[in-house]
């Protein structure tokens, strides 16, 4: 187990829902975070204060990784303020669930953008940096989804289907240089997103789920955490935080 005490972790979407968990988890471990933003600055600076309040260090950066130019800027803010770059999380996301058939370009483009394009974003501008770190880790934040589909998510389900294939390809290149590249995918978490879900579907989701509740975002949080300190042999992964949901 290796000690994550002054590391560097960038946590895109890091101010709410799993990535503000995800930021939680890696600041209470002694990692300097990142807290990447689109639109939630006050969010954003909150965390920040947060966890500058508990002894650690943050910085709020905005930056809307589906454009390459700011995911750019964001690797570049945070090795400036930090020296370094350990720890790169994909958790940015949005779903636009439509049914093919109402499924208009601009709903498929934007999901795919966000979700999808946004991880060549960082990953590429974080890239020399990661493998300047002794175990460096991109942890690729996916859903059930990606694999086993969802109706309604044709977009949603080919970005985070595409995030587990470029998992596996990057770890195959990056494995003899010590940078692990595992994808997380969630079940079905308390957060925004599976809020807005209508209740009487959320009722119908809960009594598919084998342990009968959503999960929580620690417990995202805490897979992170498990890959970034005792990962060094797992890599091109997927591991399913679902409550048995998906096997
Ligand atoms: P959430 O509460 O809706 O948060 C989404 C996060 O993504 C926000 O912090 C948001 O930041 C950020 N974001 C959205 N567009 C962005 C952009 N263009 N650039 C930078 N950041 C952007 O969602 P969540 O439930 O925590 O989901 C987090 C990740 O887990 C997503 O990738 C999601 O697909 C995945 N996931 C969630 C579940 C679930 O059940 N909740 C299940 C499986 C997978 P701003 O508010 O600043 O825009």
């Amino acid at each position: 187990m290796i000690s994550l005490q002054d590391k560097v972790a960038i946590v895109t979407g890091g101010s709410k829902g799993i990535g503000a968990a995800i930021t939680r988890e890696l600041a209470s471990q002694g990692v300097k975070v990142a807290v990447n933003y689109n639109s939630s600055k006050e969010s954003a600076e909150a965390l920040v204060n947060e966890i500058k309040a508990n002894g650690g260090d943050a910085i709020a950066v905005q930056a809307d990784v589906s454009y390459s130019d700011q995911a750019k800027n964001l690797i570049e803010a945070t090795k400036e303020a930090f020296g370094q770059v350990d720890i790169l999380v994909n958790n940015a996301g949005i779903t636009r669930d439509r049914s093919f058939k109402k499924l208009g370009e601009e709903d498929w483009k934007k999901v795919i953008d966000v979700n999808l394009h946004s991880v060549y974003n960082t990953t590429s501008a974080a890239l020399t940096y990661l493998q300047a770190s002794e175990g460096g880790r991109i942890i690729n934040i996916s859903s059930i989804i990606g694999q086993a589909g969802g109706f309604g998510q044709t977009n949603y389900s080919a970005a985070k289907a595409g995030m587990l294939g470029f998992t596996k390809s990057l770890a195959l290149e990056l494995a003899r240089t010590g940078v692990t590249v595992n994808a997380i995918c969630p079940g079905f978490i308390e957060t925004e997103m599976v809020l807005a879900i209508p209740e009487d579907i959320r009722e119908q989701i809960v009594s598919k789920i084998p342990t009968r509740r959503f999960g929580h975002a620690e417990e995202i949080a805490r897979g992170v955490v498990f890959l970034c300190q005792d990962g060094a042999y797992i890599t091109g992964q997927q591991l399913n935080i679902n409550g048995g949901l998906y096997m």
